[in-house]
């Protein structure tokens, strides 16, 4: 804990003159002075799923601000001075919750000025558990809960900027539409395949949602969070019940600790099953590489699991 607050210290004190030089460019306005922007609120998103969702609901009528990019872990994810500026001038901020965003929450909790919305807040949303007891955050894999995360940010949106309900709500209903139809296609797709093949290994517990979702047995080599590394007992498990199961094969991940993937591909080797490809678990792809938007995501996950299960 002392390391990491030294490092963020020592991160502030090197940003700190270019901060203020940004504050003084901007003759102490706001960062977005004498830009289209400026007259528009800010919409702050912790990860970039949500920041998806927000752009397709807002793109052109507020400021959205993403602070993971694609790739980075948020179980991990440590804040930089900036993002903490972001987060005390944001009117509004919309995060997953359920500890996702584990320093990051807290840190949000503390400097938050504007709204918090956390889309998992909803009693209609039944969290899966750990091991440990502790809730599974990774609920946007069960499309019913993302179209409850929708709604959630729909409605903080309307909030906000109440002038532009009428297109919240529209883009939401066009928005739903489109995940049911991926929904669909995937769970037939899925049921074509036998049952007993329906077995999905990965080196991170984030798919249980997936699972409940499209009828997919899970299992994972790390925990829900990816904050520590996974243990041999991890290992030995993970390998029992393959050979138990007969899995096909396993996944890497494109947002964890290496690892974590390593010991994915140690164990394919040990137990004969192959890699299956990579799947997007807490981020989405890079730019323009197939799983750049929640859909497309959700899409190159499926595909991916039905051509190696199959
Ligand atoms: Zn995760």
């Amino acid at each position: 804990m002392f390391r990491e607050a030294h490092n963020y210290f020592l991160k502030l004190n090197l940003t700190v003159l270019a901060t203020m030089g940004i504050l003084l460019a901007g003759c102490g306005g706001s960062p977005e002075a004498g830009t289209q922007t400026s007259e528009k609120k800010v919409v702050v998103c912790t990860t970039t799923i949500i920041e998806d969702l927000c752009q397709v609901l807002a793109s052109d009528t507020l400021n959205i601000r993403g602070i993971m990019k694609a790739g980075e872990d948020p179980h991990i994810y440590e804040l930089t001075p900036q993002d903490t500026i972001l987060i005390s001038s944001a009117d509004l901020i919309l995060m997953n919750g359920l500890n996702l965003e584990a320093q990051m929450g807290n840190v949000i909790n503390k400097q938050a000025k504007g709204k918090v919305t956390k889309l998992t807040n909803d009693k209609r949303i039944i969290t899966a558990e750990e091991e440990d007891g502790a809730p599974d955050p990774h609920c946007w894999f069960h499309p019913e809960f993302y179209k409850i995360y929708l709604e959630k940010a729909r409605t903080a949106l309307i909030e906000i900027d109440p002038d532009n309900s009428e297109r919240y709500n529209n883009r939401s209903i066009a928005y739903a539409k489109e995940l049911d139809d991926i929904y669909a296609w995937g769970k037939e797709a899925i049921a074509e395949i036998p049952q007993e093949r329906r077995i999905l290994v990965t080196s991170h517990d984030a798919f249980q949602y997936l699972g409940q979702a499209f009828d997919i047995k899970v299992a994972a080599v790390g925990g829900i969070s990816t904050e520590t590394d996974p243990t041999p007992q991890d290992r030995i498990k993970l390998e029992t019940i393959i050979n138990e199961t007969g899995a096909k094969a396993l996944f890497v991940e494109s947002s964890v600790r290496d690892s974590l993937n390593t010991m994915i591909k140690q164990i394919a080797e040990s137990t004969g099953a192959k890699v299956g490809g990579e799947l997007h678990s807490d981020s989405l792809g890079p730019k323009g590489q197939g799983a750049d938007t929640y859909l497309t995501m959700l899409k190159h996950n499926l595909s991916t699991i039905i051509g190696a299960l199959k």
